[in-house]
């Protein structure tokens, strides 16, 4: 499962391009195929973008050049259109920028609604329909509040958007509010982000959460802000249980928090008799803490993730592959070995990499090995944002909970139960979006 795309924006300081780099460095685990920013100066909006991680596209010189007092940027991993160049964002349409963070349903409507009013399209990118129904609604009304309204209304799906519109700019979060949206504040200037990750390496104030529906459209006279349809909650899970930084704020929860209690609830809903518990890190440790802390047995240390490996690895047989998973984690003989291990980790996707670490784990001594997942069984795919495999790859769709243990080698397995999900973030069942585990799309 990965996640795709981060957005950053900031109105009114010196140091916008500055801080929307560094804004985007803090966001760099939402998206690392290609990053750009965008500014307005001097009656000019200018646009730089690549691919690659966001050191990798930008330096000093590049920064130097975009300097302005009104900037947005972007991170992608492509979940709609190519992974080219072309694609990558900020997308620009008469002087208009637009960072786009989510998935919309309704891609091949809306091409045809294109179609019909003669806009025609160069990117295979969700993002670019939503710049030229706006720029088409401008023009026809003469009216921004007017244009948005009637842009936005025909998107169903995710969207956290940014548009820079000369010296104007607009943030808007679709009505479910599937991706999450910050604003914050710093010297007074006005900054939008992803997750409040950004906002605390810029030491900005955090003001709240952009609302779900809600439009803020900025210009030097004045800040207004209005629903333009009414919200039906239905914020992405996952976001909590692995895409969003630990030291995030969203949704109006601390997902370290939240993972600690998934982790807790977990121990209490699968408890196994074992000697430790070891997280498969990076993403299982904050619920390997929970489950520890709930279980009283020790946390340990037993497997060590190298952060060296960059996502270029080429991996070009079978066996190589194999070898690869042990570049990215090793296991500690000492602490596994002759030891009942309850190994955790947030999710269980296609179970191929599961299977492998539990055998890393065997072979390095391990009496027992018991697999414990802090979310429910994936069953579905995703349509709002996130990569997903087809029902085809993932594992639980297809096979009985105790069939996936015997397939990846695990004396037993368990997950987090979507009731004890939503005790973890404290929600009622109609709050977040739950479609990858049961199945109810609401779009
Ligand atoms: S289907 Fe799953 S991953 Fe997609 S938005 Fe809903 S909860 Fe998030």
């Amino acid at each position: 499962m990965k996640e795709y795309c981060a957005v950053f924006g900031v109105y009114g300081h010196k140091q916008a391009t500055y801080l929307t780099y560094l804004g985007l460095f803090s966001l760099q685990h939402r998206g690392q195929e290609s990053s750009g920013i965008a500014i307005y100066k001097d009656g000019k909006l200018e646009v730089y973008k690549g691919l690659g991680l966001v050191s990798q596209v930008f330096n000093k010189q590049i920064l130097d050049y975009l300097q302005g007092e009104i900037a947005i940027g972007h991170n992608r991993y492509s979940t709609a259109g190519d992974k080219d160049l072309k694609n990558a964002q900020p997308i620009v349409f008469q002087d208009i920028a637009i960072v786009h963070n989510g998935n919309l349903r309704n891609y091949e409507e809306l091409k045809n609604l294109c179609a019909s009013l003669n806009i025609s399209l160069e990117t295979t990118t969700d993002s670019e329909v939503i710049l030229k129904l706006y720029a088409y609604y401008k023009n026809k009304y003469k009216n921004i509040k007017k244009a948005l309204i009637e842009t936005f209304k025909h998107l169903k799906g995710a969207f956290s958007v940014i548009i820079l519109d000369k010296n104007t700019m607009i943030v808007a979060r679709d009505k479910w509010g599937f991706r999450p949206l910050v604003m914050g504040e710093k010297d007074g200037a006005y900054i939008f982000a992803s997750e409040t990750c950004a906002l605390n390496v810029l030491d900005a104030k955090f003001i709240r959460e952009v609302k779900e529906g809600e439009v803020i459209i900025l210009n030097k006279d004045k800040i207004e802000n209005f629903l333009y349809d009414k919200p039906q909650k239905r914020a992405c899970i996952f976001e909590l249980i692995y895409f969003a930084r630990p030291d995030s704020f969203i949704f109006g929860r601390n997902v370290y928090d939240v993972r600690e209690n998934m982790g807790r609830i977990l121990a209490r809903e699968s408890y196994i008799d074992a000697d430790v518990v070891v997280p498969i890190p990076d993403s299982g440790v904050i619920s390997a803490l929970g489950f520890s802390r709930e279980s009283k047995i020790p946390f340990e240390w037993g497997l060590l993730r190298s952060h060296y490996m960059g996502r270029s690895f080429i991996n070009p047989t079978q066996e190589l592959r194999d070898l690869a998973v042990r570049l990215k984690l090793s296991p500690i003989k000492s602490v596994l070995n002759g030891k009942r291990v309850v190994l955790i980790d947030d999710s269980l996707v296609r179970g191929t990499t599961a299977k492998r670490i539990i055998n890393m784990v065997r072979k390095a001594g391990a009496k027992e090995v018991h697999l414990r997942i802090s979310s429910p069984p994936i069953k579905h795919p995703c349509f709002y944002g996130i990569d997903t495999p087809t029902y085809e790859e993932l594992i639980a769709s297809k096979l009985k909970t105790q069939e996936i243990a015997k397939l990846i080698g695990a004396d037993s397995l368990a997950y987090l139960s979507i009731d004890g999900l939503l005790k973890a973030c404290n929600a009622n069942k109609d709050e977040f979006c739950l479609a990858c585990f049961n199945g109810d799309y609401i779009v």
